[in-house]
């Protein structure tokens, strides 16, 4: 479903030319819950970031659902965006908007007509459990209850993929916990895949059927969850 071929991203803004992303191959399966870790400086943003094309990849390609995702620009690639859900560690909320706003803004901005963006955003409130907050500011709610937003407005637009970046990486444990039960109960009912960028391993090993370590921009190990771990 996602085929990550020979991706790079090399960054030459400086006098030196740094490669961040080096040619690495991804394979990820409908339905899997994918993590991907490494330290810190290992390449994780930057995948993310040429994943969701916020960055143009040096070279390579990023197919999902069949489309090359390096490839595209401009409304092509708006489009394309839809199939992917990002969740992030600061949550990227509107302050200013309640929290029935923020999940039905990308609604808005598909064009959507009102009564179908209210039933979908009812929906997804009940399905992240916050319909009693949906008047509240996010300045009024607790770090999990705020991610519990951020993924049903991640999950607005019927995305096929979630790329969730340090998704829990703000949160204490046991929030943390409820966040990944939460994602594992998405996955399971709606049938989305999970890309899991983290630094924390634990998190992998909680949620995650496959694994890919990266390690200064290359993966140097990659498999199913239960396989790369005992290895260690
Ligand atoms: P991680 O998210 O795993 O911490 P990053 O993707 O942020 O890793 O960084 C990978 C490498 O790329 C690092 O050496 C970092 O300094 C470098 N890097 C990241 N973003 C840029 C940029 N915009 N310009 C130049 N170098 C960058
Ligand atoms: P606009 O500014 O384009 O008029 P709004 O976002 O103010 O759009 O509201 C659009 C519709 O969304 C409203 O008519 C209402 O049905 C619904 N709506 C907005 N906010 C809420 C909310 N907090 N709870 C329930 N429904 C809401």
């Amino acid at each position: 479903m996602i085929k990550i071929q020979n991706l790079s991203k090399i960054y030459d803004n400086s006098k030196r030319p740094l490669v961040a992303i080096d040619s690495i191959n991804l394979d990820i399966d409908k339905g899997d819950i994918f993590g991907i870790v490494g330290l810190s400086g290992a390449g994780k943003s930057t995948l993310v970031r040429c994943i969701n094309r916020i960055e143009k990849p040096s070279s390579g390609s990023i197919i999902i659902n069949g489309v090359d995702m390096a490839e595209l620009e401009g409304k092509a690639l708006r489009q394309a965006r839809y199939a992917i859900g990002m969740v992030f560690q600061n949550f990227n909320l509107f302050n200013s908007k309640t929290v029935y706003e923020n999940v039905a803004f990308p609604l808005k901005v598909k064009g959507m007509d009102k009564n179908t963006i209210h039933q979908h955003v009812m929906d997804l409130l009940e399905k992240v459990e916050l319909m009693d907050k949906k008047d509240v500011h996010p300045m009024r709610l607790s770090g999990g209850q705020k991610q519990r937003v951020g993924i049903a407005r991640a999950l607005a637009g019927n995305p096929s993929v979630l790329l969730c970046d340090e998704a829990t990486s703000a949160l204490d444990p046991k929030t943390t916990d409820q966040i990944l039960t939460l994602l594992k109960r998405i996955n399971k009912e709606l049938g989305v895949t999970l890309i899991v960028i983290t630094h924390e391993m634990d998190v992998v090993k909680s949620i995650c059927n496959k694994v890919a370590i990266l390690e200064n921009g290359c993966i140097i190990e990659s498999g199913e969850t239960v396989d790369v771990f005992t290895h260690q």
